[in-house]
């Protein structure tokens, strides 16, 4: 029996909502630690083969403690022999292997999923244990599985698993799975956008944390934040994200079930109906013609860019061609080939590369934001982040450079740089660009003329953009960063999450200064940051005088749709009563909707 059967009370947690819709599935629980254990499901025929591998796994384990013991020196303390006796009798209970059997049975799971499932069970059972010395013993459960979970990743390395056994199942006629955790580290999102999740839930994180704008890009319904979700939700609950209002349903009634599938259903619907403006040109009633572009992550992304109607990529974010490497960094070639990918699937619209931007919570491993924030940097968004790790590492960073010019020979490239604050940074870019073409003009490589643009991301940028409009061709707000400078707000910190305010009057004046200053220097300007995907935003963007949007993919539709319901004119007319004021959301609600604007 993997769990007992009773009637299971149904009970909400309640999250920040990051990633719209609804999603209905069995709760899959994985530790941080544990959550780039490959999932997949194995065919019926190969059920056997991948309880044969489990079992395997248990032999090799109980061979390495057993000659772990023989091998102990004899001034070796008692304790060791008999903490080694502790693990021999954990991997050898029934409760880990056989219940892990029953995972892979009833459920098809590879062996690796099956035994972290089960481990989290019994984690749980332990936790519950009154008494000390026994829930002590979870640790040791702990190590026994990790060495289990080593001895298939190296059993894995020998002989890996025929591809035709592996099978990323439609669920047709099968419970979706959605995935709880405390925290999952971005680069481990990425591994998700190939998985069979349909939903997720964390603890800890904010609205533009990078994992909850990875959950946004894979347009799946996700919930973070909720502090102790990982601990109320059993392996296996039934359970409903409703990812517009950040509630999280466990073990829901059959009516409450019945209600959110009719929201699913007419979510769909809205989907597909919007789905039929991708080849309208956004256009606002006056005839303002806006680009809408799109925020990538893998050139692979580039589909939905294109399926979404997008006209160009506003934002491709390198940093996750450098994640999931064990720190090893992609070659030039390897980078060159992304990005020629990119560049081609978009067919001679632009793209835009921004330059790596690893450090805070993007940390090139897979530590989890809460490790970054408590255990391994003093202060990560104030660091060694993005241009200032680039200008500080120059060799990997004409690499980089060397392979977006390349890539610019296969159609239009614009260069991004995150996190400028310094006029010094521009130079030292500038001089870095000239090294780097001369490079390629010695090699024989071929390159296009490619724009230079930076973020304007932390307020010192935005305050003195006059100075850097003179040196650059573009620049793209990201405003997801630069609402976290100005108000001092970690925008991946749920203790503070309610501080993070993009109506903030600060922050509007910053993107008010930002946007008229490029647009009275004639240079382009967009926004990049998660604003840009927001409807709630969309009138004031456009009130502003921003013509150029970059946003997930999933998010065009419906902020085209809004922009064909605007009169650009009438909304700019409302600018001066919003900034003024001190509740700007309110006077922007009263000023952009009350008919002055828009069509209802
Ligand atoms: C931003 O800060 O708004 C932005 C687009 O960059 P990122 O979210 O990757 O930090
Ligand atoms: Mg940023």
């Amino acid at each position: 029996m993997l769990r007992c059967y009773s009637q299971p009370m149904s009970f909400q947690v309640f999250g920040i909502p990051v990633s719209r819709g609804v999603a209905i599935g069995r709760a899959v629980l994985v530790a941080s630690s544990r959550v780039d254990v490959a999932h997949y499901f194995v065919e019926e025929s190969s059920v056997p083969n991948e309880i044969r591998r489990a079992l395997r796994a248990r032999d090799e384990v109980a061979r390495e403690l057993e000659s772990l013991k023989q091998d102990m020196p004899s001034d070796a303390p008692h304790e060791l022999a008999a903490l080694l006796d502790v693990h021999l009798m954990l991997l050898h209970d029934d409760a880990l292997l056989g219940a892990t059997r029953q995972w892979i049975v009833e459920r098809h799971y590879n062996a690796e999923w099956a035994l972290s499932a089960q481990l989290e069970v019994l984690a749980r059972q332990f936790d519950e244990m009154e008494d000390d010395y026994l829930r002590e013993r979870k640790a040791d459960l702990e190590q026994v599985v990790e060495r289990l979970l080593s001895a298939l990743a190296a059993e894995q390395g020998r002989a890996p698993v025929g591809a035709a056994s592996v099978v990323q199942r439609d669920f047709a006629g099968e419970d979706p799975l959605l995935l709880v955790a405390a925290d999952i580290a971005p680069a481990d999102m990425l591994q998700f956008k190939r998985s069979v999740f349909h939903g997720f839930i964390t603890d800890i994180g904010g609205k533009t944390s990078h994992t909850a704008i990875v959950a946004r890009s894979m347009d799946i319904p996700a919930v973070v934040g909720t502090r102790e979700a990982s601990r109320l939700i059993r392996q296996d609950d039934w359970v409903i994200i409703d990812g517009d209002s950040g509630v999280v349903i466990v073990n829901p009634s059959p009516i409450v079930l019945e209600e959110y599938r009719f929201r699913q259903r007419q979510s769909e619907l809205e989907r597909a109906r919007l789905a039929r403006l991708r080849h309208t040109p956004a256009v606002t009633m006056d005839g303002e013609r806006v680009e809408l572009h799109a925020n990538i992550e893998l050139p692979g992304d580039a589909v939905a860019a294109l399926e979404s109607g997008a006209t160009g990529v506003g934002l491709f974010r390198s940093e996750f061609l450098f994640m999931n490497r064990n720190g090893e960094l992609p070659s030039e070639d390897e980078q060159f080939e992304a990005y020629k990918a990119a560049v081609e699937a978009m067919k001679g619209m632009p793209v835009t590369i921004r330059t790596v931007d690893v450090g805070a919570d993007k940390p090139l491993d897979r530590m989890t934001s809460n490790e970054l924030r408590h255990e391994h940097v003093l202060n990560p968004a104030m660091g060694l982040r993005a241009i200032r790790w680039s200008l500080a590492e120059p060799s990997m960073f004409r690499q980089q450079l060397r392979a977006i010019y390349r890539a610019s020979a296969f159609g239009k490239v614009r260069l991004l740089i995150p996190m400028v604050a310094h006029l010094a940074e521009v130079r030292q870019i500038q001089d870095t660009i000239k090294r780097v073409k001369q490079q390629l003009d010695d090699s024989g490589q071929g390159y296009s003329e490619v724009e230079l643009g930076v973020m304007v991301e932390i307020p010192a940028a935005a305050v003195m953009l006059p100075m850097l409009l003179r040196h650059v061709d573009f620049v793209s707000i990201g405003t997801n960063d630069l609402i976290q400078y100005t108000l001092a707000i970690d925008r991946a910190d749920e203790a503070v999450a309610h501080l993070y305010d993009p109506w903030h009057p600060a922050v509007l004046q910053l993107i008010a200064g930002s946007i008229s200053q490029a647009l009275a220097a004639g240079k382009g300007v967009s926004v990049c940051g998660e604003m840009a995907g927001d409807q709630a935003f969309t009138d004031l963007l456009l009130a502003l005088g921003l013509r150029s949007f970059s946003m997930h993919p999933s998010q065009i539709p419906s902020v085209k749709q809004r922009i064909l319901r605007a009169d650009a004119k009438r909304l700019a007319q409302q600018v001066p009563p919003v900034l003024a004021s001190e509740d700007p959301q309110k006077a922007a609600s009263l000023a952009f909707t009350a008919g002055t604007g828009r069509l209802q």
